[in-house]
């Protein structure tokens, strides 16, 4: 049987597969164009694919200005369109914090492997000669992280899975590195009472947080 598309109105041959909008929003039935670009939409935002992504995003934004739309379509492409874009600007986020990180890695390796930090509040053998800053750095992880592991929130923070732990590391390191670079902004050579919070936010995302106190120390002579 043919169908009219619910999303951009064109009539399609009944030789061709149709689609339903949603599992939920069965009755509508959309094209198999519609249907391809819905699932490349969501594809490019989490490969952050920017020129295709932006074709795709075109492509509902059109739709919406110019197709009258039923209620709960219109409704739906808008909700599309939003966490499409979520996601994207969370991966842009992730790739940045990641990109930074290698940038220092490569730059700065030593230094940060060298530096000093404890969540303590001392060093032995060194005294405190200056307290700069109470400082914090957060990392978010998006909401592909979180999909990959379905267990309940308590089973969560269980660490069970090894995908889990490593991916929480890397969360770790970057949050410290950005602690460890605010930290030399303010002169400091140290961090005491380093101290990493994990807060869950919004439906899939987690953030880590670490805060410490920036500290100028000396050796003891
Ligand atoms: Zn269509």
């Amino acid at each position: 049987m043919s169908i009219i598309c619910a999303v951009c109105g064109k009539k399609q041959s009944g030789f061709i597969m149709d689609f339903p909008l949603t599992n939920e929003l069965n009755s509508f039935r959309i094209c198999a164009t519609c249907e391809d670009m819905k699932n490349r939409f969501v594809k490019y935002a989490s490969e952050k694919n920017g020129e295709a992504y932006a074709e795709t995003h075109k492509y509902f934004e059109n739709i919406i200005g110019q197709q009258r739309l039923s209620v709960e379509v219109n409704k739906y492409l808008h909700e599309l369109i939003r966490s499409c874009d979520e996601e994207y600007e969370i991966k842009k986020q992730e790739e940045l914090d990641i990109i930074n990180l290698q940038k220092l890695k490569i730059s700065d390796d030593e230094l940060v492997n060298n530096f000093m930090s404890t969540t303590g509040f001392n060093f032995e053998g060194y005294k405190i000669k200056e307290y700069n800053k109470v400082i914090c750095a957060d990392v978010v992880l998006g909401t592909g992280f979180l999909s990959e592991f379905t267990a309940s929130f308590a089973d969560f923070f269980g660490v069970e899975s090894q995908k889990f732990a490593s991916k929480l590391d890397k969360a770790r390191n970057i949050a410290t590195v950005k602690l460890i670079t605010k930290a030399l902004d303010l002169n400091a050579n140290a961090i005491i009472g380093l101290d990493f919070d994990y807060t869950m936010f919004k439906n899939n995302l987690l953030a880590v947080i670490v805060n410490g106190t920036a500290v100028t120390v000396e050796k003891y002579t």
